[in-house]
This record gives structure tokens, sequence and C-alpha cells, in this order.
């Protein structure tokens, strides 16, 4: 729990989340600087920094526009001698990766340890792809290290801000989603009060990187890594040998470890050695030729990539050991691994049956999942962007446009879904808007929508803009405004008028838009459906950039503001609802399948269909008695304590 990870008590056991603890650790480690883009897995980390930063009042947390931008604000505390964290998801890492490899140069500030947080995501649970992240710390000479359980996170947080300052190096703490959200018991340590304030000493040799001191920089890190890998790789408890006097042993790490023990246990194969590594990279070749020693074979379990695998080939290769070492031609290089993925493997490796058959198990989790009701993918009761999305459709119906749809990052990714098909393409983070951009340079006969977000647009989405813009696109970009960072938990952005901190300047997306440039900027509410719909069919018809911001906030926010109101209401006898009058509904369909709201169902009305709305689920958003093609849908205002119904203006 966020509450606990503040507690000023030492020894005492807690539940807390991966990324929980890991907050914990920079605590306890006295960082006085976080940053960072939300993006899941890894949101939490920043989120409850952000909390909790109320009561260290020497610690700094923001969210930041964009990765980079959240590293590079982290390396200007870090190089004022302060100790800084910067969290983010593994695609944000390709956003951050052009000031990563510098600093990896430039190294840390005296004092100023800076770790990085990479939530990586095995089966793209919520991401474009399921990206390797250990590998930046390959390319970029860069320390990984990657905790397995909650305990870990914590403990590991801390050990890497040591880390960064002994070799003066950024360092990598690799989570994935199941250790990321997973929850566990977690003994807390002292915490470190975090500097109030800090310094820059300047240091030219070392901070402005280019030619010879470039040159310089990068031998020094080299020096650094190798000192790493030799004497604290080799010393470092966040390795760990399990004894075992088999001639198989296993080298695994992060949740791979914990899938390993659990089918070991399973296979009562008690005797197998085990390395597990807490410090991924680099490795020190003498703790691996010695836990080779007596082996036959090595097994290496690891998810996405056989990074671990092939360091082991090298140092196997140099120091002339004669093990055979093999992973993934048990282990699929692709989706994240699980304990029937280690069962299947290791009694095959072993040549021990299994009690449990894994087939059967997937099949029992599969029965039980059956009992959980199906929900696909869509956009909630109430939801802006189906909204903007239903005008856009009226705006060109019937008009035989041949439109290109640019998709982006965010909830409006459904637009892709039926019942609207709006997204011919996603890529990335504000890619939507540069590549219509680009089809529009070349495809003269068609017209090319992009939709871009609301957080996205201040993340990487202004420069596409300003890019559109000066090489004369022709484009219509329809940001989706709904006031947050909505997808990954409603984390403010420069648009919302709030930071970490508490109230700022909102800065309006419309003004920024016409400063970049775009003549044709318009602001709609999705809500107001006949005005919207005007806009978007005033729009296509225009040529050149025009930006349509279609704004409205997210149903969820707006809801958990009205709950206060609502209560209230309820407690005066108030009652506010849509229905369908059923006899003069014609079954058009129109709300339900052009529309497509989920509060939106099936009924029946003396013996014929009818459409229905599901007050459980419905928020009262007007729009389907808008579009109601039969005039059908009333809104109805009910005082109880008064008697009276009325049908409401609205
Ligand atoms: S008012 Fe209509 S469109 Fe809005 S949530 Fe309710 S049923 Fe859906
Ligand atoms: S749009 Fe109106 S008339 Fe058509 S199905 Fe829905 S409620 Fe009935």
């Amino acid at each position: 729990m966020v509450s606990d990870v503040a507690l000023n008590a030492p020894g005492k056991r807690v539940l807390l989340l991966g990324n929980e603890a890991v907050a914990r650790g920079a605590l306890e480690a006295g960082v006085g600087f976080a940053s960072g883009y939300p993006g899941t897995p890894a949101s939490e980390v920043l989120d409850t920094l952000v909390e909790v930063a109320k009561e260290f009042p020497g610690l700094v947390s923001q969210y930041s526009v964009n990765e980079y931008v959240a590293l590079e604000t982290a390396i200007g505390a870090s190089w004022s001698g302060v100790r800084a964290i910067c969290a983010m998801k593994m695609v944000g890492m390709n956003v951050a990766s052009d000031p990563l490899f510098t600093f990896c140069y430039c190294g840390v500030g005296p004092g100023g340890g800076l770790v990085i947080v990479n939530g990586g995501d095995p089966s793209c649970i919520s991401s474009t792809n399921e990206q390797d992240n250990r590998y930046y710390g390959l390319h970029a000479h860069m320390p990984v290290v990657e905790p397995s359980n909650p305990q870990e996170c914590k403990d590991f947080t801390v050990t890497s801000f040591d880390i960064s300052e002994k070799f003066d190096v950024p360092v990598m703490l690799n989570l994935t989603a199941r250790t990321s959200h997973s929850l566990g018991p977690v003994v807390l340590g002292e915490l470190k009060a975090p500097k109030e304030e800090g310094y820059f000493v300047k240091n030219w040799g070392k901070y402005f990187s280019a030619l010879v001191i470039a040159v310089a920089n990068k031998q020094k890190l080299l020096r650094n890594m190798a000192k790493l890998a030799e004497d604290y790789a080799y010393k470092t408890p966040l390795n760990r040998v399990l004894e075992g006097s088999r001639k198989i042993g296993i080298v695994t790490s992060g949740v791979s470890y914990n899938y390993t023990l659990e089918a070991l246990d399973i296979l009562k194969l008690y005797d197998v050695p085990i390395l597990k590594l807490g410090l991924v990279y680099p490795l020190s070749k003498k703790l691996v030729a010695e836990f080779a020693e007596n082996l036959d074979m090595i097994v290496v379990m690891e998810e996405l990539e056989g990074f671990i695998e092939d360091e082991l080939k090298k140092i196997a290769y140099d120091e002339g050991l004669s093990v055979k070492i093999v992973g993934k031609e048990y282990f699929s290089p692709a989706g994240e691994l699980s304990v029937d993925d280690a069962l299947t493997a290791y009694s095959k490796i072993f040549g021990v049956e299994s009690p449990i058959n894994p087939q059967e198990l997937a099949l029992k989790t599969f029965s039980f999942s059956s009992l959980l009701i199906m929900r696909t993918p869509g956009f909630c009761p109430g939801c802006s962007h189906r909204a903007t999305l239903y005008a856009i459709k009226k705006a060109i119906e019937g008009k035989n446009y041949d439109i290109v749809w640019g998709g982006d990052i965010g909830c409006y990714a459904n637009a892709s879904l039926p019942p609207f098909n709006m997204s011919d393409f996603m890529v990335c983070m504000s890619a939507g808007v540069s590549i219509a951009s680009g089809i529009s340079f070349k495809s003269k006969k068609q017209k090319v929508v992009a939709f871009i977000g609301d957080s996205t647009f201040f993340h990487t989405g202004m420069p596409a803009v300003l890019n559109a813009v000066w090489n004369n696109a022709d484009i219509l970009i329809v940001v989706m405004d709904n006031g947050w960072t909505a997808m990954t938990g409603h984390q403010p952005h420069p648009g919302t008028g709030i930071s970490a901190a508490g109230k700022s300047k909102a800065v309006d997306i419309a003004e920024v838009c016409r400063a970049l440039g775009v003549d044709y900027v318009r602001v709609v509410d999705p809500f107001n459906l006949k005005h919207a719909i005007s806009v978007f069919d005033e729009a296509f018809k225009q040529k050149g950039v025009r930006v349509v911001v279609s704004r409205r906030e997210c149903v969820l926010q707006t809801m958990r503001k009205m709950r206060e109101i609502e209560a209230e209401k309820k407690r005066k006898g108030i009652e506010e609802f849509y229905e369908v009058a059923e006899h003069i509904c014609i079954f058009c369909e129109e709300c339900l399948k052009a529309f497509g709201c989920p509060a939106i169902v099936v009924g029946e009305f003396e013996g014929k269909k009818v459409s229905k709305i599901d007050l459980g689920r419905c928020v009262n958003c007007s729009v389907c008695k808008q579009l109601c093609k039969g005039c059908a849908i009333t809104h109805t205002k009910v005082w109880k304590n008064a008697s009276i119904v009325e049908e409401a203006k609205a």
C-alpha cells in the first residue's frame, strides 16, 4: 500500500507491489529527485513517489512530458549531487536513448547516483512490442540489475544507487510486468533523508562530451565497467549460488527464477545447482567459471531474448570452459514464460516425469477463466472518444472520401475496432501524425487523418505537428483531448493545470497549435454532436494542416469528481436517467451498432426487438439521446421526495 511506503518503521514487514517497493527502496537510498513518463507496467513507481513526496520535503517528484526530458532532468539533479530515479516503460527507453548513451560516458554527479527503472512487457500485455531492454545495458555500457520479488525490488534499488556512484554510471533496474505488479512481503529498512539542496560543481572534462573528452570518457567508462564485472559482480550478494550436486545447472534471473524454483519443487529436484543473477550485466567471468566447474551443461531460463545465454557463451569461449550452454532451445524468445514452461523444459532436461501435466493445468486455468465475464476491449460508456469518432463518421457519411486513418498510443487505439475501424496503423507515441504527414506528401488522392491524444501531443506530438506545418502536409489532426494521461492511470500533463507538485499553469493545446503555425484550429465538445459534426464536415473540406481539438474529460475522472454530487443528489431523492421509450423505438440500431455504447442492450417490447438502456452502466452522457433516429430516448429527472416527475429540458 502507498501509505506503507513512507512508514518510518525499520524492521516492519508490509505488503507492497513491486513498483511500490522500488519507490520505498529509493526513499531508503535518500533519493532527492524522481522523474518519468507514465507507462504500464512502470507507472506506479513515480505515482508512489509523487504521492509520498508530500511527506519528504527534500524530495522533488515530477511527471515529465516524455522520457528523454525525464532523463535529462534527472541527469541535471544527479550532476548537482542529488540521488535521482527516472521511471519509464521499455518503449520509453527508446525515447530516452539519445541522452542515455552520452550520459553513460559522462557518468553521474558526486553523490548523485542515478537509477533508471525500466518496465519490461513480455507478451505485449499493454505495449506495441516486447523489446528486451537488457541490450541497452550492453550497448550503452550500463549495469543492469534485475529483482525477482518485491523484497528484492526494494533492496536492489538501494544497491543500484550504490553501484551507480561507485562506478560512476547510471544503473538500469529491469522489471517486467509480473515483477512490477506482484504483491509480496517487504521488510522495511531505514529511511534516509533526501538531500534538500544540490550544487553543480563545474567539471568540463567530465560533462562536456565532445571530441577528445568523449573518447576519454568512453575509455573511463569501459575501465569502470571492467572493474565492475571482475571485482564487484563476483562478490555482490545481488548474485547468489544455490548449491546442488547434479551435473546440469541452471542460470536464471528475475521472474524466471521464481518459475524455476516452483517447477523444481514440483519435480522434486532439490539437488540442482542454480546461479541466480541479480546483476544481469555485466557478468563476472570468475563467478561463471566457478559455477560451471563441475557441470556438463548449463540451462539458461530467461524471458525474451537469449541475453544471459549469449553472455555466458562468450565467457565460456574466452575462458575455455567445456560446459554446454542451452536456453532458447527450450524457452521461447517470444512472450512471457511461466511455471508450465519451466516444468516442460526441466522434466525433459532432467528426465523426470512431471506429476502435473502442464497442458491439463492450462486447461484447468482455462475452465476457471470461463467463469469470468468476457470483456472485449472498447470504450467505456460515456467515453468522449466514442462520441468524437461517431461525429467524424457522421461528417463523412455519403461523401465517398478515400481516407487513411492514423492511429496512436492511448485509449483511442480502440478506434481500430468495430464499429469505427478508424486506425489503419499504430507504431509509437505521436508516430500517427508523422506517418500520416508522410502519406499525405505522396498520396494525393487520399484524405489523411491523424489521431493523437492530449498527453501524446505534449510527449512528442508538438515537433510532429510543427514538421507537418513546416513541410506543408495535407492532414487533419484530431487531438482526442480527454484531459488526462488516462490510459496509464490519469496522471497529469501540461494541459491539466496540475503538476506532480500541485496547481500549475494549464497549457492550451489549441493555442500551442496556433503558435506552431497551424492556421485552421477548432475546438469542439464531442458531446455537442451537432456542432462537432459540422466542424468535422468543414475540416474535411479544407486543405493543409488542420487541427480539431475534441475536448471532453475522461468519463472515469468525471465520475470520480461527481461522486460527492451524486451522493448529495441521492440524499435529496433526486434521480436522473436516460431511457428508451420502447413503444417509440424503431430498432434502427444506430445507438447499438453505429455508436456502440456498452450501456445499450437489446430488449423486447410487445414481441418486437427494441433498444434498452442498462441503468447500471449508463453514465448519463446524453449522446444517445442526440443521435436516436426515432427520437425514442428520453432524459428524466425525478424528485422523489417532492413526488414530482419532470421531463428535463436538456
Ligand atoms: S446516456 Fe446513452 S450514450 Fe451515454 S452512457 Fe448512457 S446509454 Fe450510453
Ligand atoms: S437509435 Fe433510437 S430508435 Fe434507433 S434503436 Fe436506438 S433507441 Fe431505438
